[in-house]
């Protein structure tokens, strides 16, 4: 094909779309060919059969010659815009450093699913971690900020390698990262928090040449009831917060089994 087509066209279709591409076209024309008949036999159909049958066949020949074409070329870009349209939707729900959801989109997609249940079920099962890099600005102030944000892509990877497809990882700003388990049990919350945890600190991370060692706290709450993101974003909060006080590179989670908002007025215990 020449190379000036193959910029108007784009023929990395698969078996589907060109099913549907041929489909669409061909319907269209012969759309145009039924439209383009009936105006022929509604206005010459009176003027003896030689012209009616010339007129006939010109109506329908210039139909596939013109439409045939004409509504390939419009279905193709209109599949050229469906999927521009879905690399965009990617890319402005992706954090670009970490590839990772970004916050706007994890909390609506974890939202999405608890909604999923409301009205069917008070019984909804999931968990939600907090995740923060420990002294992650000694890593900046140390090896500068393209070394810190070597240690983020780093340990996004590692959070990403420890749970299951289905599950969401989200960077909710700076050096923090959620995780969303839904359906998790609480002991399998603790020891998908425990495996990331163990995970980072394990990590081999060389800025400089020198071993600096990465560590994580994680903050989080295993929940069966009817819950939205916020509550158990500040339920998981409250939790992080503990580990950080406990020393750091910990784990602390909390399980809700019947949500009061008056619990986060409360102490820890
Ligand atoms: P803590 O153990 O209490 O969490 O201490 P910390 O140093 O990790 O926490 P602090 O909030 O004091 O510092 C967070 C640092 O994370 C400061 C900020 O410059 C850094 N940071 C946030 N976002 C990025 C980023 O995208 N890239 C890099 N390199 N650093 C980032
Ligand atoms: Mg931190
Ligand atoms: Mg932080």
């Amino acid at each position: 094909m020449p190379e000036a087509l193959r910029g108007i066209f784009d023929f990395s279709l698969s078996r589907l779309a060109a099913s549907r591409l041929f489909r669409w076209t061909v319907l269209g024309t012969l759309w145009c060919v039924v439209v383009s008949s009936s105006y022929e036999y509604l206005w010459r159909s009176g003027l003896g059969d030689l012209q009616f049958t010339h007129g006939l066949a010109g109506a329908v020949a210039l139909s596939v010659i013109l439409a045939g074409p004409i509504l390939l070329f419009l279905v193709l870009k209109l599949r050229e815009l469906g999927i521009a349209n879905q690399r965009l939707g990617v890319v402005a729900s992706t954090d670009s450093l970490t590839a990772c959801l970004n916050r706007g989109s994890f909390s609506e997609k974890v939202d999405l699913q608890l909604g999923e249940h409301s009205g069917k079920s008070k019984r909804i099962k999931g968990a939600l971690l907090i995740i923060d890099a420990d002294h992650f600005k000694a890593i900046n102030d140390t090896y500068g900020h393209d070394h810190g944000d070597e240690a983020l892509r780093i340990i996004a990877a590692e959070i990403r390698g420890q749970v299951r497809k289905g599950d969401l990882v989200g960077r909710l700003g700076g050096e923090e990262f959620g995780v969303f388990l839904p359906g998790a049990s609480q002991q399998n919350a603790v020891a998908v928090a425990e495996r990331i945890r163990r995970a980072v600190n394990e990590m081999s991370f060389r800025p400089r040449g020198t071993h600096h060692p990465l560590s994580v706290s994680v903050g989080g709450v295993s929940f069966e009831d009817q819950l939205e993101f916020v509550e158990l974003y500040r339920i998981a909060d409250r939790r992080l917060y503990q580990a950080k006080n406990g020393g750091r590179n910990r784990i602390e989670l909390t399980h809700v089994q019947a949500y009061d908002s008056n619990d986060l007025r409360q102490p820890l215990h």
